[in-house]
């Protein structure tokens, strides 16, 4: 930009702080952690999105998951005309929620029944309504790194010793409301033991992002993930799987089916929207039937099962069980992964770099991390210029070292190897 020309970035930005906090929705859209103007997009098609400069990107965020089968991919939109023209919310039930539910209990290894929501935040609350409510505990157990949305509950950290209770991450979360959750290490199976011994009677529920992809991605190891399975089973526990971001992005299954691992409820987002706003908590049906109106725990939503978001949902569903689809996704993501950790070898930078089926962490240390800890130690400083740096060459990453990034169906060779080139070009000025 010349200095007598700003950048419509720019000017959308210095508005949008007028009449939203931050000027953004979401509060990781902001930049904050990264610096700079966020981009306000335009539009969006394939594996690309346009910012309000009329500048190209190729996205590897991807709407932070759902996305899978590349931007605006016109069986979706057509989809989703066709249900609009035939009224946008009902609020009665539909077809097409049976279809998805089946659909979904079809595809996904531990699931009975399934409950749609509108966001993961509504999905994983829900789910965790239920475990309490099925076995009359109040006790949760999470891990320090996983995001699992913002219910009160869920936003804690770990608290001043290990098995202690933990503190609120967020300004409005009473001490009283956090006071049953404890925060352990991710992949830490002592401790997992630890306090299933000391406590274990009192519960509810372990939730778990079995990939996590809110600390960078780092995967559990299976021996973390088997272990708490026994331990849930015997103490009479609910094992959680957050698959959110996971589900129908590492594989079909998820991660249940990649580590062969059933949990008894299963969070759902992201994908099984296609982009429109349909989450789903499930699994095992007696603990299903819990729910209102068969049982107890209560659970609501206006725009639950919204058939214009059904319609966008079941149709990804439909395109991603297309013959080799993750196979395709799985080695295009890995050619992401293996070209960039190329690309910093041979500029001499610490980097490396995993991928998940269609998910990829990028880290600026010389080992994957294997915990929230071990992933805070890695370079921020430098992720923070490979990001400005690739979002100057049309490339357009997470704006923060913590998160995973997202490849799609639309993220051909071509496309890959474009972006390889810009992160040579990159490396080589950071050194
Ligand atoms: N769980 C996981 C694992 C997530 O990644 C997210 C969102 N990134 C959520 C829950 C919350 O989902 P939402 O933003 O739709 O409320």
């Amino acid at each position: 930009m010349t200095p007598d020309h700003h950048s419509q970035n720019d000017i959308l930005f210095a508005r949008a702080q007028h009449s939203t906090p931050g000027g953004v929705n979401s509060p990781v859209r902001a930049f904050r952690s990264v610096g700079g103007t966020p981009r306000f997009i335009t539009r969006a098609e394939g594996p690309y999105f346009w910012d309000a400069d009329g500048k190209r990107y190729i996205d590897y965020i991807g709407s932070w998951g759902p996305a899978i089968v590349g931007h605006a991919h016109p069986q979706v939109v057509k989809a989703v005309q066709d249900a609009a023209a035939r009224g946008l919310s009902f609020g009665a039930p539909t077809e097409g929620e049976i279809e998805i539910a089946e659909e979904l209990c079809r595809l996904v290894p531990s699931l009975e029944q399934v409950r749609l929501v509108s966001s993961g935040t509504e999905a994983t609350m829900s789910a965790l309504r239920l475990a309490r409510g099925a076995t009359g505990r109040d006790k949760i157990v999470k891990f320090e790194g996983c995001y699992h949305g913002h219910a009160d509950s869920l936003l804690v950290k770990a608290g001043s010793g290990l098995l202690t209770f933990g503190n609120p991450t967020s300004a409005g979360v009473p001490e009283d409301f956090v006071k049953h959750t404890l925060v352990l290490d991710y992949n830490n199976v002592p401790q997992l033991e630890d306090a299933f011994a000391s406590m274990g009677d009192s519960i509810a529920c372990v939730i778990v992002e079995a990939v996590a992809g809110n600390m960078n991605l780092i995967r559990a190891t299976p021996e973390f993930l088997q272990r708490m399975r026994e331990l849930c089973t015997e103490y009479g526990a609910v094992l959680i799987f957050d698959e959110v971001m996971s589900g129908f992005r590492v594989g079909l299954g998820g991660a249940q089916e990649l580590y062969g691992i059933v949990p008894d409820l299963t969070a759902l987002g992201k994908v099984i929207g296609g982009g429109l706003p349909v989450a789903a908590f499930g699994g095992r049906a007696d603990l299903m039937e819990k729910m209102a109106p068969v049982g107890p725990v209560y659970q609501a939503g206006t725009l639950s099962g919204n058939p214009v978001a059904v319609a966008a949902g079941m149709t990804t569903l439909k395109l991603v069980q297309e013959p080799g689809f993750y196979d395709r996704l799985a080695a295009q993501t890995n050619k992401l992964a293996d070209g960039l950790t190329a690309a910093a070898q041979e500029a001499g930078i610490p980097f490396c770099a995993d991928a998940v089926g269609g998910m990829f962490g990028m880290y600026f240390s010389s080992h994957v991390p294997a915990s929230y800890g071990q992933m805070m130690a890695g370079d921020k400083a430098r992720f923070n210029s490979f990001f400005h740096g690739m979002l100057e060459e049309g490339v357009y990453f997470a704006p923060a070292m913590f998160e995973a990034g997202f490849v799609s169906a639309a993220h051909d060779d071509a496309v890959i190897a474009e972006t390889v080139e810009a992160a040579r070009r990159v490396f080589a000025r950071l050194v």
